[in-house]
C-alpha cells in the first residue's frame, strides 16, 4: 500500500479522509495545533456561492455543491440558517439584477425579497436597504468542520500527528523519498519515508515548494475578522456588490463577526492586524448593520489566504477563489510531490477529491471517490478513540 505524507493540518483534514477510504496509508504532519492555520479561524461563512456571483460563476456554482454536500455529511458543523444579500445604495443596485440572474446561472436558490419583508426578518437591518435576496448561505464552525475530516481519517487508519513540521524534503533521482520532520514535542528530528508527499500547507505552500528550490505562483493574502457582542441577526449579512472588503457579517453563536479585509502580503508567519482594518470593518458592516458603530469589540484577529497570483489582477479581493493542483512532476521535474492551493473551506472536499483522483492516476489505482456521500465521524471522535 502505497505511502502518502500530506504536510498541513487544515484542508489537510479532507485530503487524509478521502485517501483514507480509498486504501492508502496516510500521515499528516503538522507544525502546530490541528486548524491552527486559516482553516480554524476563517470568518466561519459556508459559502452558497453568492458572493462570488458577480464575478467568477464558476466558483460560485462549485461553492452550492460543495456547501449542499457538506450540509449532508457534516451537519453538525453547520447552522442551517441562510443569508441576505442587501444593497445599500444606487451603486449596489446596478448590480441587482446581474446578480439574480448569475445566481440562477450557478445553481443558486435565490430569493427575491421586498425591503419591508427583509428588515421584518432582520429588524437590524439599516432601515434604507434598496434590496435584499435571500440565499443559502450558512453559518459553519470553521474548526469543528475539519476537525469531522480528521476524525474520519483517523477512524479509518490516518496517522495524524500534530506538533510535527516538515523541515525537509528528501528526493533522489528526481523523485520524493520522503519527508524530514521536527517533533515539537519530544525535540527530535527524524524522516518519515513516503511514496508521495502533498503539500497542503495554504499560505505557507511556497516556504514547502521552497525546499527543494521550486517557486510556487501563489502569495499569502490576509484578511482582518471583528467579533462583536450580542448577536444581531439570524442569517448572514452580505452586501450585494462585486464582492469587497467589510461586506460579510456572520453569526457565529452569540457573537457577530465582521469581515474581512485583503491585502498582499509576503511571509505567512509575520502578517499582523492592523488597527485601522478594525475600525474599518466596523464602519462599513455598520451601513449593513448601523447598531455595530455602539457594540464592544470582543477579539479582532487575520488570517491569510493563499490566493494564486495572477499576472493580470492585483487586487486580491478579485482573484479567483478557484483552486489548484500542482504536478510538481511536470511543472518542476520533482515526481512525487503534489501542491494545493486557492479555494475556499467550503470546498475543502472538492479539493481534496481533486488532489486524491490525481493520487490514484499516478499509483494506477482506480477507486471511485466516496466523500460525497460518507457521511463523516462526530469532531468529538478524533478525541476519544
Ligand atoms: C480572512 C479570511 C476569511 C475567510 N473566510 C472564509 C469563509 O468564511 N468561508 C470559507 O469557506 N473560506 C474562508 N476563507 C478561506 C479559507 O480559510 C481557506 O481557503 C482555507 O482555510 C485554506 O486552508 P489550507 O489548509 O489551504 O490552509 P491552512 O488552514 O492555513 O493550513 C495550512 C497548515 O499548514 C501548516 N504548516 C505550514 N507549514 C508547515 C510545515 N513546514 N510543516 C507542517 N505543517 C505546516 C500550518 O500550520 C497550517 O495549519 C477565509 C480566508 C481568510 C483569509
Amino acid at each position: 500500500m502505497e505511502k502518502i505524507v500530506i504536510i498541513g493540518g487544515g484542508i489537510g483534514g479532507a485530503i487524509a479522509h478521502d485517501l483514507a477510504l480509498r486504501g492508502f496509508s496516510v500521515v499528516v504532519l503538522e507544525k502546530g495545533e490541528l486548524c491552527c492555520g486559516s482553516t480554524g479561524r476563517h470568518h466561519g461563512l459556508l459559502h452558497s456561492g453568492a458572493r462570488y456571483a458577480l464575478h467568477d460563476v464558476a466558483t460560485a456554482a462549485e461553492c452550492m455543491t460543495e456547501n449542499r454536500i457538506l450540509r449532508a455529511i457534516a451537519p453538525q458543523a453547520v447552522e442551517q440558517n441562510d443569508g441576505l444579500f442587501v444593497a445599500l445604495n444606487d451603486a449596489d443596485m446596478v448590480h441587482y439584477r446581474q446578480f439574480i440572474i448569475n445566481c440562477e446561472d450557478a445553481g443558486i436558490p435565490c430569493r427575491e425579497l421586498n425591503t419591508v419583508d427583509a428588515r421584518s426578518m432582520e429588524p437590524e437591518l439599516s432601515p434604507t436597504i434598496k434590496a435584499a435576496a435571500q440565499v443559502p448561505d450558512a453559518t459553519m464552525d470553521a474548526w469543528r468542520m475539519a476537525m469531522h475530516f480528521f476524525a474520519s481519517a483517523r477512524a479509518n487508519g490516518a496517522d495524524i500527528r500534530p506538533f510535527s513540521e516538515a523541515v525537509g524534503l528528501l528526493a533522489n533521482n528526481g523523485a520524493i523519498t520522503g519527508v524530514e520532520v521536527r517533533d515539537h514535542q519530544r525535540h527530535a528530528t527524524y524522516v518519515e519515508k513516503a511514496d508521495m508527499v502533498v503539500n497542503a500547507t495554504g499560505p505557507w505552500a511556497g516556504k514547502i515548494a521552497a525546499l527543494l528550490d521550486i517557486h510556487l505562483p501563489m502569495k499569502p493574502s490576509p484578511g482582518v475578522m471583528v467579533s462583536m457582542q450580542p448577536r444581531l441577526t439570524g442569517m448572514v449579512i452580505n452586501r450585494l456588490h462585486p464582492a469587497g472588503e467589510g461586506d460579510i457579517i456572520v453569526p457565529q453563536r452569540n457573537q457577530s463577526i465582521l469581515g474581512t479585509s485583503a491585502w498582499i502580503a509576503d511571509d505567512p508567519d509575520a502578517v499582523r492586524t492592523p488597527a485601522n482594518h478594525v475600525r474599518q470593518m466596523i464602519d462599513l458592516c455598520a451601513q449593513m448593520l448601523p447598531q455595530l458603530a455602539q457594540l464592544p469589540v470582543v477579539a479582532a484577529w487575520s488570517a491569510s489566504r493563499p490566493l494564486l497570483v495572477s499576472a493580470t489582477e492585483e487586487d486580491p479581493t478579485k482573484i479567483s477563489r478557484a483552486s489548484q493542483v500542482i504536478d510538481h512532476a511536470l511543472a518542476d521535474g520533482v515526481e512525487g510531490l503534489l501542491s494545493v492551493i486557492g479555494g475556499k473551506a467550503t470546498t475543502m472536499r472538492a479539493m481534496a477529491e481533486k488532489v486524491v483522483d490525481r493520487v490514484c492516476a499516478k499509483t494506477g489505482r482506480q477507486i471511485p471517490c466516496a466523500t460525497k456521500h460518507t457521511v463523516l465521524k462526530h469532531y468529538r471522535r478524533f478525541f476519544r478513540r
